[in-house]
Protein backbone atom coordinates (compact mmCIF):
# COMPACT_ATOMS: atom_id res chain seq x y z
CA UNK A 1 0.00 0.00 0.00
CA UNK A 2 0.98 3.74 -0.81
CA UNK A 3 1.68 5.99 2.26
CA UNK A 4 2.61 10.16 1.30
CA UNK A 5 6.12 11.47 2.60
CA UNK A 6 6.25 15.16 2.25
CA UNK A 7 4.41 15.25 -1.10
CA UNK A 8 5.08 12.09 -2.46
CA UNK A 9 3.33 8.90 -2.48
CA UNK A 10 5.79 6.16 -2.06
CA UNK A 11 5.23 2.71 -1.09
CA UNK A 12 5.67 1.98 2.68
CA UNK A 13 9.08 0.44 2.32
CA UNK A 14 10.58 2.63 0.41
CA UNK A 15 9.18 5.66 2.97
CA UNK A 16 12.45 6.61 4.46
CA UNK A 17 13.12 9.68 6.91
CA UNK A 18 16.58 10.38 8.43
CA UNK A 19 17.61 9.46 11.74
CA UNK A 20 18.33 13.12 12.62
CA UNK A 21 14.12 14.49 11.39
CA UNK A 22 13.45 16.24 15.56
CA UNK A 23 10.61 13.72 15.37
CA UNK A 24 13.13 10.65 16.42
CA UNK A 25 15.32 12.69 18.04
CA UNK A 26 13.01 14.46 20.03
CA UNK A 27 9.49 13.63 19.16
CA UNK A 28 9.55 17.31 18.42
CA UNK A 29 6.08 16.78 16.44
CA UNK A 30 2.46 16.19 15.96
CA UNK A 31 0.04 13.83 14.47
CA UNK A 32 -3.79 13.36 13.98
CA UNK A 33 -6.23 10.48 13.41
CA UNK A 34 -9.67 10.52 11.05
CA UNK A 35 -11.77 7.61 11.33
CA UNK A 36 -13.58 6.97 7.87
CA UNK A 37 -16.20 4.76 7.21
CA UNK A 38 -17.56 3.53 3.88
CA UNK A 39 -14.47 6.17 2.40
CA UNK A 40 -16.25 8.68 4.03
CA UNK A 41 -14.37 10.70 6.82
CA UNK A 42 -15.85 11.40 10.29
CA UNK A 43 -15.92 14.86 11.69
CA UNK A 44 -12.99 15.60 9.23
CA UNK A 45 -13.28 19.63 10.01
CA UNK A 46 -12.67 18.95 14.16
CA UNK A 47 -9.90 16.59 13.42
CA UNK A 48 -8.37 19.21 10.46
CA UNK A 49 -9.04 22.15 13.15
CA UNK A 50 -7.30 19.88 15.50
CA UNK A 51 -4.30 19.31 13.54
CA UNK A 52 -3.86 23.11 12.75
CA UNK A 53 -4.06 23.83 16.91
CA UNK A 54 -1.14 21.52 17.42
CA UNK A 55 0.87 22.23 14.70
CA UNK A 56 0.32 26.15 15.99
CA UNK A 57 0.85 24.91 19.94
CA UNK A 58 4.58 23.77 19.22
CA UNK A 59 5.27 26.42 16.14
CA UNK A 60 5.36 24.73 13.18
CA UNK A 61 4.22 26.43 9.99
CA UNK A 62 3.43 24.52 6.83
CA UNK A 63 2.28 26.14 3.56
CA UNK A 64 -0.86 23.48 3.67
CA UNK A 65 -4.26 24.85 3.67
CA UNK A 66 -7.26 23.01 5.31
CA UNK A 67 -8.30 22.40 1.91
CA UNK A 68 -5.19 20.90 1.32
CA UNK A 69 -5.25 18.72 4.28
CA UNK A 70 -8.88 17.55 2.97
CA UNK A 71 -7.59 16.73 -0.08
CA UNK A 72 -5.18 14.33 1.07
CA UNK A 73 -7.39 12.74 3.53
CA UNK A 74 -9.45 11.96 0.72
CA UNK A 75 -6.80 11.12 -1.00
CA UNK A 76 -5.36 8.71 0.97
CA UNK A 77 -9.37 7.33 1.47
CA UNK A 78 -9.47 6.54 -2.19
CA UNK A 79 -6.09 4.64 -2.28
CA UNK A 80 -6.92 2.63 1.32
CA UNK A 81 -7.47 -1.20 1.16
CA UNK A 82 -10.81 -1.10 2.66
CA UNK A 83 -14.10 0.77 3.23
CA UNK A 84 -14.09 1.40 6.73
CA UNK A 85 -10.20 3.24 7.46
CA UNK A 86 -8.18 5.20 9.63
CA UNK A 87 -5.80 7.57 7.69
CA UNK A 88 -2.45 8.75 10.28
CA UNK A 89 -1.02 12.26 9.63
CA UNK A 90 1.75 12.80 11.15
CA UNK A 91 4.17 15.85 10.81
CA UNK A 92 7.71 16.98 12.83
CA UNK A 93 9.87 19.90 13.04
CA UNK A 94 11.91 18.10 10.11
CA UNK A 95 15.35 17.29 9.96
CA UNK A 96 18.55 19.31 11.39
CA UNK A 97 21.47 18.89 13.74
CA UNK A 98 20.99 17.77 17.37
CA UNK A 99 20.23 20.78 19.55
CA UNK A 100 17.19 20.74 21.67
CA UNK A 101 16.25 24.42 20.84
CA UNK A 102 14.18 25.21 17.59
CA UNK A 103 16.83 25.09 14.81
CA UNK A 104 17.18 28.89 13.46
CA UNK A 105 16.11 28.90 10.29
CA UNK A 106 13.64 26.77 10.38
CA UNK A 107 13.62 23.16 8.58
CA UNK A 108 11.05 21.89 6.04
CA UNK A 109 8.32 19.86 8.30
CA UNK A 110 8.47 16.45 7.55
CA UNK A 111 4.80 15.31 6.77
CA UNK A 112 3.47 12.12 6.58
CA UNK A 113 0.01 10.35 6.44
CA UNK A 114 -0.95 6.65 5.79
CA UNK A 115 -4.28 4.87 5.72
CA UNK A 116 -4.85 1.43 7.58
CA UNK A 117 -7.80 -0.66 7.60
CA UNK A 118 -10.26 0.31 10.90
CA UNK A 119 -11.95 -2.84 12.30
CA UNK A 120 -14.71 -1.64 14.51
CA UNK A 121 -15.75 -2.39 17.84
CA UNK A 122 -17.42 -5.09 17.55
CA UNK A 123 -20.62 -7.18 19.37
CA UNK A 124 -17.92 -8.67 22.08
CA UNK A 125 -16.37 -4.88 23.19
CA UNK A 126 -19.91 -3.80 22.96
CA UNK A 127 -21.60 -6.43 25.06
CA UNK A 128 -19.02 -7.23 26.96
CA UNK A 129 -17.69 -3.55 28.11
CA UNK A 130 -13.63 -2.79 28.73
CA UNK A 131 -12.17 -3.74 31.82
CA UNK A 132 -10.20 -1.06 33.21
CA UNK A 133 -7.59 0.05 36.26
CA UNK A 134 -7.04 3.13 37.65
CA UNK A 135 -3.28 4.39 38.13
CA UNK A 136 -1.80 8.09 38.56
CA UNK A 137 -1.62 10.09 35.82
CA UNK A 138 2.28 10.91 35.52
CA UNK A 139 2.26 12.71 31.99
CA UNK A 140 3.16 16.39 31.48
CA UNK A 141 1.33 19.14 31.66
CA UNK A 142 0.50 19.59 27.87
CA UNK A 143 -1.82 16.77 27.16
CA UNK A 144 -3.80 19.13 25.28
CA UNK A 145 -1.30 18.72 22.50
CA UNK A 146 -1.61 15.84 20.46
CA UNK A 147 2.17 15.18 20.44
CA UNK A 148 3.92 12.30 18.85
CA UNK A 149 5.53 12.29 22.31
CA UNK A 150 3.81 9.42 23.68
CA UNK A 151 5.73 7.35 26.04
CA UNK A 152 3.85 8.51 29.32
CA UNK A 153 0.32 7.09 27.06
CA UNK A 154 2.42 3.75 26.37
CA UNK A 155 3.69 3.48 29.56
CA UNK A 156 0.01 3.80 31.03
CA UNK A 157 -1.16 1.44 28.04
CA UNK A 158 1.32 -1.28 28.89
CA UNK A 159 0.48 -0.77 32.76
CA UNK A 160 -3.32 -2.41 31.42
CA UNK A 161 -1.75 -5.14 29.93
CA UNK A 162 0.34 -5.86 32.86
CA UNK A 163 -2.55 -5.79 34.69
CA UNK A 164 -4.56 -8.14 32.38
CA UNK A 165 -7.64 -5.66 31.73
CA UNK A 166 -8.55 -3.18 28.92
CA UNK A 167 -7.38 0.04 29.70
CA UNK A 168 -6.52 2.76 32.34
CA UNK A 169 -8.41 5.66 34.18
CA UNK A 170 -5.98 8.18 34.54
CA UNK A 171 -6.17 10.41 37.43
CA UNK A 172 -4.16 13.78 38.78
CA UNK A 173 -4.57 14.90 42.03
CA UNK A 174 -7.29 12.87 43.11
CA UNK A 175 -9.41 14.34 39.76
CA UNK A 176 -10.03 11.99 36.64
CA UNK A 177 -8.22 13.10 33.67
CA UNK A 178 -7.81 10.13 30.85
CA UNK A 179 -7.57 6.73 29.67
CA UNK A 180 -4.39 5.97 27.93
CA UNK A 181 -5.67 6.86 24.48
CA UNK A 182 -9.17 7.63 24.90
CA UNK A 183 -11.42 10.10 26.83
CA UNK A 184 -13.67 8.60 30.19
CA UNK A 185 -17.44 9.23 30.82
CA UNK A 186 -18.91 9.64 34.26
CA UNK A 187 -22.44 8.89 34.35
CA UNK A 188 -24.40 10.16 37.98
CA UNK A 189 -27.88 10.06 38.34
CA UNK A 190 -28.68 10.43 34.60
CA UNK A 191 -26.08 12.92 33.74
CA UNK A 192 -23.39 12.29 31.73
CA UNK A 193 -20.19 14.06 32.93
CA UNK A 194 -16.78 14.74 30.93
CA UNK A 195 -14.06 16.09 32.56
CA UNK A 196 -12.75 19.76 31.98
CA UNK A 197 -11.38 20.58 28.45
CA UNK A 198 -8.08 21.80 29.98
CA UNK A 199 -4.62 21.38 29.23
CA UNK A 200 -4.49 17.83 31.43
CA UNK A 201 -6.52 16.16 28.92
CA UNK A 202 -6.58 15.73 25.01
CA UNK A 203 -10.33 17.27 23.97
CA UNK A 204 -11.50 14.04 21.85
CA UNK A 205 -13.39 15.29 18.90
CA UNK A 206 -15.68 12.93 20.28
CA UNK A 207 -16.21 15.14 22.95
CA UNK A 208 -18.17 17.91 21.65
CA UNK A 209 -19.82 14.89 19.66
CA UNK A 210 -21.46 12.95 23.19
CA UNK A 211 -22.28 16.55 24.40
CA UNK A 212 -24.27 17.09 20.71
CA UNK A 213 -25.91 13.24 21.17
CA UNK A 214 -26.72 14.10 24.84
CA UNK A 215 -28.46 16.79 24.18
CA UNK A 216 -30.14 15.79 21.67
CA UNK A 217 -31.48 12.69 23.64
CA UNK A 218 -31.92 14.94 26.32
CA UNK A 219 -29.55 13.95 29.06
CA UNK A 220 -28.18 16.20 31.21
CA UNK A 221 -24.42 16.76 30.03
CA UNK A 222 -21.92 18.84 32.43
CA UNK A 223 -17.76 19.70 31.65
CA UNK A 224 -16.40 19.96 35.62
CA UNK A 225 -13.74 18.42 37.36
CA UNK A 226 -14.73 14.55 38.59
CA UNK A 227 -13.46 13.71 42.07
CA UNK A 228 -12.37 10.13 42.37
CA UNK A 229 -14.85 8.75 44.61
CA UNK A 230 -17.42 10.14 41.99
CA UNK A 231 -16.01 7.58 39.32
CA UNK A 232 -15.65 4.88 41.84
CA UNK A 233 -19.72 5.34 42.39
CA UNK A 234 -20.59 5.99 39.06
CA UNK A 235 -23.90 4.52 37.73
CA UNK A 236 -22.06 4.25 34.46
CA UNK A 237 -18.51 4.82 33.02
CA UNK A 238 -18.02 4.79 28.99
CA UNK A 239 -15.04 5.51 26.79
CA UNK A 240 -14.49 7.21 23.65
CA UNK A 241 -12.10 7.58 21.02
CA UNK A 242 -11.56 7.56 16.87
CA UNK A 243 -10.95 3.76 16.91
CA UNK A 244 -12.72 2.60 20.02
CA UNK A 245 -16.05 5.25 18.70
CA UNK A 246 -17.79 4.72 22.28
CA UNK A 247 -17.60 1.30 25.01
CA UNK A 248 -19.01 1.18 28.18
CA UNK A 249 -16.14 0.01 31.09
CA UNK A 250 -17.84 -2.10 33.24
CA UNK A 251 -15.07 -2.68 35.96
CA UNK A 252 -12.57 -0.30 37.29
CA UNK A 253 -9.87 -2.15 39.91
CA UNK A 254 -11.76 -5.49 39.90
CA UNK A 255 -15.21 -3.58 40.89
CA UNK A 256 -17.91 -3.72 38.96
CA UNK A 257 -19.03 -0.37 37.66
CA UNK A 258 -22.59 0.01 38.65
CA UNK A 259 -24.84 -3.44 37.51
CA UNK A 260 -21.11 -4.08 35.94
CA UNK A 261 -23.38 -4.77 32.75
CA UNK A 262 -23.36 -2.07 29.80
CA UNK A 263 -25.70 0.60 31.49
CA UNK A 264 -28.73 2.56 29.72
CA UNK A 265 -27.21 6.10 29.27
CA UNK A 266 -24.52 4.31 27.52
CA UNK A 267 -27.22 2.31 25.11
CA UNK A 268 -28.60 5.50 23.97
CA UNK A 269 -25.77 7.13 23.17
CA UNK A 270 -24.33 4.09 21.23
CA UNK A 271 -27.64 3.88 19.42
CA UNK A 272 -27.10 7.91 18.33
CA UNK A 273 -23.00 7.62 17.28
CA UNK A 274 -24.38 4.18 15.10
CA UNK A 275 -27.11 6.85 13.67
CA UNK A 276 -24.18 9.81 13.06
CA UNK A 277 -22.08 6.69 11.05
CA UNK A 278 -25.30 5.58 9.14
CA UNK A 279 -26.16 9.14 8.27
CA UNK A 280 -22.26 10.36 6.75
N1 LIG B 1 -7.12 11.15 24.83
C1 LIG B 1 -5.97 10.66 24.34
C2 LIG B 1 -4.74 10.68 25.18
C3 LIG B 1 -5.93 10.15 23.02
O1 LIG B 1 -4.78 9.66 22.51
C4 LIG B 1 -7.12 10.15 22.25
C5 LIG B 1 -7.07 9.68 20.86
O2 LIG B 1 -7.54 8.67 20.46
C6 LIG B 1 -8.30 10.64 22.83
C7 LIG B 1 -8.26 11.15 24.12
C8 LIG B 1 -9.61 10.63 22.09
O3 LIG B 1 -9.58 11.54 21.00
P1 LIG B 1 -10.45 11.28 19.69
O4 LIG B 1 -11.89 11.16 20.15
O5 LIG B 1 -10.23 12.49 18.86
O6 LIG B 1 -9.94 10.02 19.07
Amino acid sequence: SLVYLNGEYVRLGDAKVSVLDRGFIFGDGIYEVVPAYARKPFRMDGHLARLERSLKAIGIKLDMSSADWEKLVRDMLARASSDDAMVYIQVTRGVAKRDHAFPASAPKPTVFCMVSPFKRPGAAAREQGYTTVSMPDERWLHCEIKSVSLLGNVLAKQHAVEAGVDEVIQFRDGFLSEGSSCNIWVVRNGTVLGPVRDNLILEGIRYSLMEELARAEGIPFESRRIPRQEVEQADELMLTSATKEVLPIVSLDGKPVGTGKPGPVYARLRAAYDKVIAAL
